[in-house]
C-alpha cells in the first residue's frame, strides 16, 4: 500500500488475509531517509507483529504476506517478502502461486553465476527481475521481461523503493485487485483485505498486467506481452478466499450460496436436517436449504482457535485437530436423518473424523453433499494439493468414497454446476485439479504425479 505509515495498515490487510496462509508472515516497507525495513518470522499474523514490531517498521509504502509452502520448503528462510538487491536499491517481493518452470530458469541462471539463498520459485523470480533491470533501467520492462520467461500462477506485490509495483499472471490463476485507501491505495489477493484497511475495492489487476504505484500518483498499468486466455482458480470460490471477498467480478458468498442451491436441485435427498460443515459450508448449506425446504442448522460448532486442517503440514497432525476443532451439538443430531454439505473433499480425513462423530451422537442417516467435482488431480499453480496419492478421489469412484467416509450417500457438484455458479465462462476458469487439463503446460506433468513439487 502506499499512504501515510504503511505498517498499520499492512498489519491489517496481513490478519484479514490469515486464512491464506499460517506458516509464516513478513513486512516490507520502505523510508525516504532509511531504506529497507523488513520483519518476518514463522507463525501467524499476531504472534509475529507486536506493536513494537509494527512500530519498527517505518515508511509509508509497503507490503505485507502470509505463507503456506507448496514450492520451497516451510522455513524461515522461504518465509516473505523476498528481498533481493538490484543495481540500485533492493526490492522485497510478495508471492501467491506457483511458478512451474522456475527450476529450468534457475538452473540456467545458476550457470550464468546467480547465487540462491533458499528455494522458492519466487526467489527466481525476484533474481531475474533484479537481472533484467540491470540490462534495461526501466522497472516495468524487467517485470515484463521476467514475466515472459516464467509459466505458471502468480499474484506479486513488489516493492521497490517508494514504488510499489502489482503483477498478476497472463492467465489470472491466483485473485489479485486494487483499492484505494483514505491516503492512497493498496494492492491485496483479496478485496477484503482493502476494507478492513477501511478502503475500498477499485477493481481486479487485469491477467497479465503490471500496475505501478508511486507516491502522490494514480496508479499507472502496462501490459505484459500475452494476456491471451484467462484461467481463474474455481478453488478460490469453492474453498479458499474468504466468502466476503469479491474475485474478477464474482463475490464468492453468492457463488458458494448458488452452488449449494445447484447442489440441492441436481442431489435431492429425503432429510430432515441439513449442517454445514463450517466454515466454507455454509452458505452452500444455506443454500442447500433454501432450494429444498430442508431446515438449515448450526450442529458442528467450530472452536475459534484451532487453525483450518487443510493447511496444517501433515496428515496425523491434521486428523488429530479435526476432534479439537468441531464439536457436534447431539440435539440437533440425535435421530435425525441429516444431511452434511462440504465445500470440497480433498484427503477426505476431516470428512471421515465428522460423520463418526455425527453418528456417535445419534444421526440416524448421513448423507453428504460436496460444493464441488471430485478432486482427482494434483495442483501446480499454488494449492497445496500436490500429491495425487492424498487425493481421495484420485482412484475412486463416488460409492467407494461414501463407504470410505462411513456415509449414507454421496454426492458431489457436477462440473457444468460448478461453472454455472461462478457465472462465468467455462474457457475462463481452471480446473485443472478436477479435469487433469491443466491451463499451462506442466514439465514433466507424468513425473510430478508422483513426485514431491520440491524436486522440481
Ligand atoms: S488446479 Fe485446481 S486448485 Fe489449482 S489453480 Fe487450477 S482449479 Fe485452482
Amino acid at each position: 500500500m502506499s499512504g501515510h505509515g504503511a505498517a498499520p495498515y499492512i498489519y491489517l490487510g496481513l490478519r484479514a488475509l490469515q486464512h491464506r496462509g499460517q506458516e509464516s508472515a513478513g513486512m516490507a516497507t520502505w523510508s525516504s531517509h532509511a531504506g529497507l525495513y523488513q520483519h518476518k518470522s514463522m507463525g501467524a499474523v499476531h504472534e509475529i507483529f507486536n506493536r513494537d514490531a509494527v512500530e519498527s517498521l517505518r515508511g509509508s509504502v509497503g507490503i505485507g504476506h502470509v505463507r503456506y509452502a507448496t514450492t520451497g520448503r516451510s522455513s524461515a528462510r522461504n518465509a516473505q517478502p523476498v528481498i533481493i538487491p538490484t543495481i540500485d536499491r533492493e526490492i522485497a517481493i510478495g508471492h501467491n502461486g506457483d511458478i512451474v518452470n522456475f527450476m529450468s530458469v534457475k538452473k540456467s541462471m545458476q550457470r550464468e553465476g546467480t547465487a540462491f539463498f533458499g528455494s522458492a520459485d519466487t526467489e527466481v523470480m525476484g533474481q531475474l527481475i533484479s537481472y533484467e533491470y540491470s540490462q534495461t533501467h526501466s522497472m516495468p520492462t524487467a517485470i515484463r521481461r521476467a514475466m515472459g520467461a516464467l509459466s505458471g500462477a502468480y499474484a506479486i506485490a513488489m516493492l521497490h523503493g517508494n514504488t510499489l509495483y502489482a503483477f498478476r499472471d497472463p492467465n489470472g490463476i491466483r485473485p489479485l485487485c486494487l483499492g484505494a485507501l483514505e491516503n492512497g491505495y493498496a494492492v491485496a489477493s483479496e478485496s477484503v483485505a482493502i476494507e478492513l484497511m477501511g478502503g475500498g475495492l477499485i477493481r481486479d489487476i487485469e491477467p497479465g498486467e503490471i500496475v505501478m504505484i508511486e507516491k502522490g500518483q494514480q496508479p499507472r498499468s502496462y501490459k505484459s506481452q500475452n494476456t491471451s486466455s484467462r484461467a481463474h482458480c474455481m478453488f478460490e470460490w469453492v474453498y479458499f478466499s474468504r466468502p466476503d471477498s469479491v474475485l474478477d467480478g464474482k463475490l464468492v458468498y453468492n457463488v458458494r450460496k448458488r452452488i449449494g442451491e445447484t447442489l440441492a436441485r441436481e442431489s435431492p435427498v429425503k432429510a430432515d436436517v441439513i449442517v454445514p460443515v463450517p466454515d466454507s459450508g455454509r452458505p452452500q448449506a444455506l443454500g442447500f436449504s433454501e432450494e429444498s425446504g430442508i431446515s438449515y442448522s448450526e450442529g458442528l460448532i467450530k472452536s475459534r482457535f484451532v487453525e483450518r486442517t487443510f493447511i496444517l503440514p501433515d496428515q496425523k497432525l491434521r486428523r488429530q485437530a479435526v476432534r479439537m476443532k468441531l464439536h457436534p451439538i447431539a440435539d440437533v443430531f440425535n435421530g435425525k436423518r441429516v444431511v452434511l454439505l462440504d465445500d470440497s473433499i480433498v484427503r477426505g480425513t476431516t470428512l471421515r473424523e465428522i460423520v463418526s462423530m455425527v453418528r456417535s451422537v445419534g444421526a440416524k442417516e448421513v448423507h453428504l453433499r460436496i460444493g464441488c467435482p471430485p478432486i482427482i488431480a494434483p495442483c501446480y499453480f499454488g494449492i497445496d494439493m500436490k500429491d495425487r496419492n492424498d487425493l481421495i478421489a484420485a482412484s475412486r469412484k463416488e460409492a467407494e468414497i461414501a463407504q470410505e467416509l462411513g456415509a449414507d450417500s454421496l454426492k458431489y457438484l457436477s462440473l457444468n454446476g460448478l461453472v454455472k455458479s461462478i457465472g462465468l465462462p467455462e474457457n475462463q476458469i481452471c480446473m485443472g485439479c478436477i479435469t487433469a487439463k491443466y491451463p499451462l503446460n506442466i514439465p514433466q506433468e507424468q513425473q510430478r504425479f508422483q513426485q514431491s513439487l520440491n524436486d522440481f
